[in-house]
């Protein structure tokens, strides 16, 4: 198994000013921060996480990994925190996959309310839960998930990055599968999209990436765009893992690597393919030509004498 396509997508919204939305799209690491505070800390706390994890993700993999990435994210978020004075109490939330293509696992990792979902088969599956009051209130039962998804109080989060020297980080690790897709996102979808839609539009972009993200952040925009909206799309596909060595006799069209799909041929071109090259094949037509203009001359000649 391999990672495919990948995409991610940030989008300001329509009644936000500012983008505090940040994202890390680094095969195999990918990543959402959707950061807070006043003035500009915001998107310093979510641009902050997001370059620690892209600098330290590339090449670690499980799920105590991601906690350790997330751990330091926060520790850099928190420490600029102290040192800055215009970025005192800055937060950010961040949600993290980091792909083994070799184990065929994607370890989940997230702090905050920006979610995880699984597409398998059609069927969208959210895999974290919000660190956030309204989260706690539907856990609780004291709120439906509809209630939840337009509560005044939506965007108060009950866990974030930066707050404090150590955090709490959720993990998970998702056994993966050929055919996978994987969608992170800011509160700024699901607060705008209900899942259902989400798997509809899902669906009806043929499981390609780019085209999930596009129309889930227009999707975000047309119900109103109330929140900066950011998603990450990547999809799991059969193959062999990026460094894996392969078995010789394993090298069948199937395990190959991709080649690059040689020139469109031109008519005709099978019979030269392994012979004459472009330049001879012009120097035999043009002989040919030669011959059949000698031949039809000599013809010519013939009848009107
Ligand atoms: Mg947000």
């Amino acid at each position: 198994m391999r990672i495919g396509r990948a995409i991610g997508v940030t989008d300001t919204g329509r009644r936000r000013l500012r983008n505090e939305d940040a994202l890390v799209c680094a095969p195999p690491l990918f990543a959402v921060a959707d950061g807070m505070g006043g003035a500009q800390a915001g998107e310093l706390a979510s641009g902050v996480a997001a370059a620690a994890l892209e600098e330290l993700g590339s090449e670690t993999h499980g799920e105590r990994a991601v906690a350790e990435l997330i751990q330091e994210a926060n520790l850099r978020v928190y420490r600029r925190a102290i040192e800055d004075p215009e970025a005192a109490g800055m937060g950010t939330t961040v949600t993290v996959a980091l792909v083994d293509e070799q184990a065929e696992t994607v370890a989940i990792g997230h702090v905050g309310d920006s979610r995880a979902y699984l597409i398998r088969d059609g069927e969208l599956a959210q895999l974290t839960t919000d660190h956030s009051l309204v989260g706690e209130l539907e856990r609780s039962g004291r709120l439906t998930a509809e209630e939840a998804r337009v509560h005044p109080q939506r965007s108060v989060i009950t866990r974030a990055l930066g707050t404090e020297e150590d955090v709490d980080v959720d993990t998970q690790l998702v056994e993966a599968e050929p055919g996978d897709v994987f969608l992170i996102c800011s509160d700024g979808l699901p607060s705008m999209v209900r899942d259902e839609e989400i798997a509809e539009l899902v669906e009806a972009a043929d499981r390609d990436p780019e085209r999930i993200a596009r129309s889930l952040v227009e999707a975000a925009n047309r119900a109103g765009g109330d929140d900066n909206v950011t998603v990450v799309v990547f999809e799991l596909v059969e193959g062999h893992a990026r460094g894996e060595t392969l078995d010789p006799d394993e090298h069948t069209a199937e395990n190959a690597p991709i080649p690059t799909p040689p020139a469109a041929p031109a008519a005709g071109d099978d019979v030269t393919r392994h012979g004459a090259g472009h330049g001879s094949r012009v120097l035999a037509l043009a002989a040919i030509l030669l011959a059949l203009v000698a031949t039809a001359l000599v013809v010519w000649w013939g009848i009107a004498r």
